[in-house]
């Protein structure tokens, strides 16, 4: 898996950013054009109120002399509010689509880089990234990147109604404008730093709590409750500091903004009064241009005031894009197999395969060989670390060896299709994963279209049926999340279920560790026993029973197989298999 090198400058991801607005261009270029119009019937009515009061005070004009211009200053004022509430709406819609692709992209993807990555990520900073970082997206596309093209826009078009009346007028308003974003820049840089401290503050809190809600009963049993309450009320603290100096920047950059708007209106306000008093400039001129020179500078002050909402949607993009960075092992090209194991000549063959976690830091295999023949049970056994899930996730191609190959009847695995492979295979892990809902749809989850009588029989082939009618709903039994409600052994049977439902003649069983009481233990032996019937099957076995019953028994160590053969022979040889067999009897294994 390469991770690249996230895009840290602000404008690089203010362009990718950008890129992510294209699905929703029309809904854009409407706010953008709503805004703009917005800001010519901000001159129009300027214009009509400078000749009401011109014709009114310098003219003599009664107030029914000026009706119909009351009453057109009357609709502008209507169309203006109309034309800012359609503006909000087209930019809402434009947050909406982006960050509802946004999740569904970074959903697809952590389901494509698959447990593998998920398993060396922390799950509450995953999480805010993909809830609470797309959400604080929301400002950024709804406020900011609208307002960033209105401040350009608008000031400019107030410029040409203005430079024909006036140009010393709108050349002051020209040189004045730039101190805006300048300053904006300039604070924004200050509070670029602070900004991503306190996201990544966020993304810890988030992952902490997590964390500690996840092992409540581990530290509840260590007495360590309290210590983690210090912890988060400490990382809750640092929070609180970093947003205090988000907001003590925001209040600066404030503060300064509005003090060059009212600075550079006050300056216009008075070359405009000197010149009217020495009448180089018509009153109604000197109305309209006064009139317009807080409406000039009010994008801009705006757009001061919704920087720091950007700001804060780039620190979370750039979380975001680091996520949507790292190439999944696998695309879902490739052709669909081949009908599998159940075909004689249809060999499963590992060529010295080899791969490292962490952008090759961590070494997980080492050029490890072997094959398994149609039909055949093989268990995998070897210390902790060994390597074992790593060949397991190789073979669900949850990962990609980054040398030597793995073949199915010849062909290379990673030119089939992944989902159609995945089809072909059951995996039941060592700690089975029970979503929440109820447990008919927790079995139905190996094959969609099937019928309660389907998930039932299932359930029955895995000793679980009776416990599952014992539930006060059977099979509509809500179990929650992790499958709490349900002991370790029916979680397991839950899981041997998904897999006798799926019926896929390749089977990956990562046999628990946990020890169920006698009874328990014999079903969950009994139904491990039938599901391996007629599959060819790699079962990461941690049970000596298990060892026993498999044709051929692959010892791993340190990344690769150190020995191989059935159990008396390695018994023989007298290795490491032997030491493991040793501990597995000293830890009472049955
Ligand atoms: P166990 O029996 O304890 O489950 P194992 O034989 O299945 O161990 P693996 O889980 O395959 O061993 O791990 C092999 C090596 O790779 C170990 O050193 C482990 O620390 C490392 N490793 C496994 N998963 C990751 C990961 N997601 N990120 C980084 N390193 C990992």
């Amino acid at each position: 898996m390469g991770l690249q090198p996230p895009s840290k400058s602000p404008i690089k991801l203010d362009r990718r950013l950008l890129g992510r607005a294209r699905a929703a261009r029309l809904a854009l270029a409407l706010a953008v054009g709503l805004g703009l119009l917005g800001g010519v019937t901000i001159v129009v009515q300027a214009r009509t109120l400078s000749r009401v009061v011109g014709q009114v005070f310098l003219s003599g004009a009664t107030l029914g002399g000026v009706g119909a211009l009351l009453l057109a200053f009357l609709i502008l004022s209507l169309g203006r509010a109309g034309l800012a509430w359609g503006g909000e709406m087209a930019a809402n819609a434009v947050a909406r689509r982006v960050k509802h692709d946004l999740r569904a992209r970074l959903t697809a993807h952590l389901l494509a880089l698959g447990p593998a990555y998920a398993r060396g990520e922390r799950s509450g900073e995953l999480a805010n990234t993909v809830v609470e970082g797309v959400e604080a997206l929301d400002a950024y596309f709804r406020q900011y990147l609208p307002q960033l093209a209105l401040a350009a826009l608008v000031p400019l078009a107030v410029l040409l109604f203005v430079f024909p009346l006036d140009w010393v007028s709108g050349l002051v308003m020209l040189l004045t404008a730039p101190l805006i974003p300048l300053f904006m820049i300039l604070i924004g840089s200050l509070a670029d730093a602070l900004t991503r401290r306190q996201w990544t503050s966020l993304s810890r809190m988030s992952a902490h709590f997590l964390d500690v809600l996840q092992g409540l009963a581990t530290l509840k049993l260590f007495g360590r409750s309290r210590e983690q309450i210090r912890a988060i009320a400490q990382i809750s603290d640092q929070y609180r500091h970093t947003t205090m100096g988000v907001l003590r920047v925001t209040f600066l950059s404030a503060l300064v903004l509005e003090l060059v708007a009212t600075l550079s209106t006050a300056v216009v306000a008075v070359q405009i009064g000197l010149r009217l008093l020495y009448g180089y400039l018509s009153f109604e001129q000197g109305f309209f241009v006064l009139l317009l020179a807080p409406e000039f500078y009010l994008p801009l002050r705006l757009l001061g005031t919704r920087f720091h909402a950007g700001m804060a949607g780039v620190a979370a993009a750039q979380r975001i894009f680091e996520v949507l960075d790292i190439q999944p092992g696998s695309g879902d090209g490739g052709e669909p197999p081949a009908a599998l194991s159940r075909d004689p000549g249809c060999h499963l063959r590992f060529e010295d395969v080899t791969y490292a976690y962490d952008d090759g830091q961590r070494p997980a295999l080492e050029g490890l060989s072997f094959d398994i023949a149609p039909g055949e049970k093989v268990a995998l056994v070897g210390p902790s670390g060994a390597g074992k899930s790593t060949a397991a996730y190789l073979l669900l191609r949850f990962i990609e060896p980054e040398r030597g190959t793995i073949t199915v009847g010849g062909r290379p695995l990673d030119g089939l299709s992944p989902a159609a492979w995945r089809e072909q295979v059951a995996w039941v892990p060592q700690e089975p994963y029970l979503f929440y809902g109820t447990i008919a749809d927790n079995i139905r989850l190996a094959r969609p279209d099937s019928n309660l009588d389907e998930v039932a029989w299932a359930a029955r082939q895995a000793h679980a049926h009776a416990f599952i009618e014992a539930l006060p709903q059977g099979y509509d039994t809500i179990i929650g999340e992790r499958g709490a409600r349900l002991s370790g052994g029916e979680a397991q049977r839950i899981a041997l279920a998904r897999a006798f439902l799926k019926d896929a003649p390749l089977l990956i069983l990562d046999e628990a560790t946990a020890n169920l009481d006698p009874e328990i233990e014999a079903q969950v032996q009994e139904a491990m026993e039938r599901l391996l019937e007629g599959r060819t099957a790699l079962v990461i076995a941690h049970r000596l029973s298990t060892v026993y019953r498999a044709d051929r028994i692959l010892v791993m160590d340190a990344g690769r197989i150190v020995e191989q053969g059935t159990h008396p022979d390695l018994l023989q040889r007298r290795g490491l298999y032997c030491r493991l067999v040793g501990a597995y009897s000293g830890e009472g294994a049955t």
